[in-house]
Parts: structure tokens; C-alpha cells; sequence
């Protein structure tokens, strides 16, 4: 029988290119019918087809607090009933901005955007005008959005669909955008040497969450907060996905060093469109109107989006609320690493807060190329046998995973059992 999600790909994929609106949704690359979703809750998420499952990907990271967590849901109805949206400053905006600005203590101004692409492409943008200068570095797996001069070996969609960087990009504004290896300082030194003075900024996942999940090997963001400061370049920490998910400073906090300039999105949005960059105010400055750097939204701001992000930002800073997602999403990898190791599968898992990296490899990587050579095969048979009892991870062995604050140790554990089965067939 024909199911509902079947159905819908079919009709989808008749008006919208690959029947998604964005890539990894299509389950290019493991195979099979994406799940159209209906409905979600908690840690559950349930498709056109009434069956549920314990959700693992969070929409790629927002849903930090669960789905549909009721204090957000009320918020953003509070907000909707007052008016949707202005095109005029609201104390909302104000709120939110504060919060950040305590929250994360590199950032002393910060602007509001609708989504990560338009925080990276501005916080770049920026960070050109500030110094003058055109060329940026950024590492070979890390995704930023997809402005032109990001998608240049980017990590995400462009990997699981093989497709190193973008059609569509100019060559002259790719040559502007150095690429080196994430976790190879001297490289980065190297570059350094030789065109310093016309690099404007490194921009990086300071963890790394789009070509699976890379931590950062001892000293490396020591390392370019270093070079940036004796080049006079602007550090920038790409925080779309780490912000608040990793803890309650997001990777800076973690690591003990500061960028110039953050990017933020998913957690801050609450599961609505919000996105952010901020930092240091004498860069921040450079942001029309008060300085040359032009950048603008209608619906930046949004009175609705920002009620849900305040909410979803409050609900973070509940007394043990990093200490019991960490243990959560360290009980999920430290469970799945000990039943593969059962079966005698080739497999490591990894975490940093409340995001975790589950490889079909002998040991953590810790390089886009040690990644890149998981076995990609049994990644999918596992991802599907997975799906298939109601455990929903991300459709690509690409990509990190994400554990809420609903996720109960009963809904690990079931996991884990599956898991357990999974391997077992694996063998
Ligand atoms: N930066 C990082 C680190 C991301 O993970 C993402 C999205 N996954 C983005 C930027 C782009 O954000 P958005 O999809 O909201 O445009």
C-alpha cells in the first residue's frame, strides 16, 4: 500500500524542485521516501502516516526545549494576536537583543536576521567593510549558509550530495574565499604568511556540526583567535548551530576564547525564523545606520519569532538545564558506541552538550577526511532500520544529531535497544 508520505513526495516533487525546500530533506542519500511530518511534541515527532518516533535531528537544531514546548507556543500565539509583524522597532527586539548580550559576554551589540544564511553573510560582510579587505578562510566540511562566497567546499547538503561547492557561484567570488583543513593550524599560519593582509576574517564551526560532528583538537581556536589578533583580521564564530545547544556560552564558553563577531540561529528562534550576528561594538558600529555596512530585512525581528526566541533562551537558563541535556545526549552516544561494540560493529560516537556525532568509524574523527571515509553503506542500512522502528536520526551520515531537554532516559534507552537489534544485523 501506497503510504501518505509516498504520496505526498510524488505530488511535492511535481511543483517544488526534489519535492523539499531544502536538500537534505530528500533523503538523497540514504535512499527511500522522506517522511512528511505532521505533527510534533516532546521529543516526538509523528508523519502523515500516524506513526511516531523519537526524534533525533530537533529541526537541525531549534527544538531544544522539545517540540512544541507550550511556554513557546503560547508566546508566539500571544505575540500573533497582537500583530504579526510591524516593519517598526518593538520592545521585543529590545528584549531579546539584552538577553544575547548577557548571555554570550563577546557580544556587546548584535542585529537580529531571519535565518543563519543571512547572520553569516552579514557578519562577512561586515567584517569586510571593517578592515578593508576582500578574501576570507574558512575549512574544508564547515557550512555557513548558502551566501556565494560561503559555499565554497562547504559541509551539509553539498557533501551527501557529492558536490563540493555550488553551480551558480562565480568564479571571482570563490577567489576570494581561501579553504584550508579544519583542525590544521599551521595551514592557517601558512596562509597567514603569505596573504595576510588581505584576509578580512576566518570564519569557522568552532565545533564543528555539518560534516558530522569535528571537535576541535587542543589549541586550534587558541590558534586563530592568535592569528586573527596579529593579522588584524576578525575572528568569526559561526554559532548557528553550537549557540546555546553546546551550553550556556555556546562554543566560546566551552573553550575559553573569545571571536570578534558570533553568528547565531536554531536555538535562538525557538523553532521560528530568527537568526543573529553580533560582537564587538566597534565593529558592530560599521552596520548601517550608524556606519557604511548595509544590511536590512522586512521581517527582521519579527514580533513573533522573537517572543518565541526569548522564550526558548529563558527556558535554557533553568538551574541544571546543560548539565541534564549533556547527560542525556552522553547517555545516547556512550549506549550506541557499547552496542556496536557488542556486535563487534566498526562505530564511535561522540558529544559536546546537547549535540552528538554517531560515525561507522573505528575512532572519532577528527578531520573532514577521516569523516569522509565512514562507511557510508552501513550508515544507511542503519539509518533505515532505525526509521523503520521509530527513531528518527538525521538522512545523512553527514550531519550531527541533536538531543531536547523532553528526551526522557526511557526514550534513550528505547533507542539504544533498537540499536542494539540494528547492529546486531549489521554485524
Ligand atoms: N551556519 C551553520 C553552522 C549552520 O549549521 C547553518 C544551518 N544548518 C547555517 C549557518 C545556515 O542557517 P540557515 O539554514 O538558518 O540559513
Amino acid at each position: 500500500m501506497t503510504s501518505r508520505s509516498e504520496t505526498l513526495f510524488q505530488r511535492a516533487q511535481k511543483t517544488i524542485p526534489g519535492g523539499v525546500n531544502s536538500p537534505v530533506r530528500a533523503f538523497r542519500s540514504v535512499g527511500g521516501t522522506p517522511r512528511f511530518l505532521e505533527r510534533a511534541e516532546g521529543a516526538r515527532v509523528w508523519d502523515a502516516d500516524g506513526k511516531d518516533y523519537i526524534d533525533y535531528v530537533g529541526s537541525w537544531g531549534p527544538a531544544i526545549a522539545g517540540h512544541a514546548h507550550p511556554a513557546i507556543v503560547e508566546a508566539v500565539r500571544e505575540a500573533a494576536l497582537k500583530g504579526l509583524s510591524f516593519g517598526a522597532p518593538n520592545e521585543g527586539e529590545v528584549v531579546m537583543a539584552e538577553l544575547i548580550c548577557e548571555l554570550l559576554p563577546s557580544v556587546e551589540m548584535v542585529r537580529l536576521v531571519s535565518s543563519g544564511t543571512e547572520a553569516t553573510m552579514s557578519a562577512i560582510r561586515l567584517a569586510r567593510g571593517f578592515t578593508g579587505r576582500d578574501a576570507i578562510l574558512k575549512f574544508e566540511g564547515c557550512y555557513h549558509g548558502h551566501a556565494d562566497s560561503l559555499l565554497v567546499k562547504a559541509g551539509s547538503g553539498l557533501l551527501t550530495f557529492g558536490n563540493p561547492s555550488s553551480g551558480g557561484v562565480p568564479a571571482d567570488f570563490a577567489k576570494h574565499t581561501i579553504v584550508v583543513d579544519f583542525n590544521d593550524l599551521q595551514q592557517v599560519e601558512e596562509v597567514f604568511k603569505a596573504r595576510g593582509d588581505e584576509i578580512a576574517a576566518i570564519i569557522v564551526e568552532p565545533v564543528a556540526g555539518n560534516m558530522n560532528l569535528i571537535k576541535p583538537q587542543p589549541g586550534f581556536l587558541e590558534g586563530l583567535r592568535r592569528v586573527c589578533t596579529q593579522y588584524g583580521a576578525v575572528l568569526i564564530f559561526d554559532e548557528v548551530m553550537t549557540g546555546f545547544r553546546v551550553g550556556p556560552q555556546g562554543v566560546q564558553g566551552l573553550y575559553g576564547v573569545t571571536p570578534d563577531l558570533t553568528t547565531l540561529g536554531k536555538v535562538i528562534g525557538g523553532g521560528m525564523p530568527v537568526g543573529a550576528f553580533g560582537g564587538r561594538r566597534d565593529i558592530m558600529q560599521h552596520i548601517a545606520p550608524l556606519g557604511a555596512v548595509y544590511q536590512a530585512g522586512t521581517l527582521s525581528g519579527s514580533p513573533v519569532a522573537v517572543a518565541a526566541g526569548i522564550v526558548s533562551l529563558q527556558l535554557t537558563r533553568a538551574p541544571g538545564f546543560y548539565e541534564g541535556l549533556t547527560a542525556s545526549t552522553q547517555r545516547l552516544v556512550s549506549g550506541l558506541a557499547a552496542a556496536a561494540a557488542e556486535s563487534g560493529v566498526c562505530f564511535s560516537a561522540d558529544s559536546v552538550g546537547g549535540m552528538f556525532g554517531a560515525y561507522f568509524t573505528a575512532t572519532v574523527p577528527t578531520s573532514f577526511a577521516e569523516v569522509m571515509g565512514a562507511d557510508k553503506e552501513r550508515f544507511n542500512r542503519f539509518f533505515h532500520a532505525m526509521l523503520d522502528a521509530g527513531h528518527y536520526f538525521a538522512p545523512s551520515a553527514f550531519e550531527a544529531g541533536f538531543v531536547s531537554a523532553a528526551h526522557s532516559d526511557a526514550d534513550i534507552d528505547a533507542t539504544i535497544a533498537v540499536a542494539r537489534e540494528v547492529f546486531a544485523a549489521l554485524g
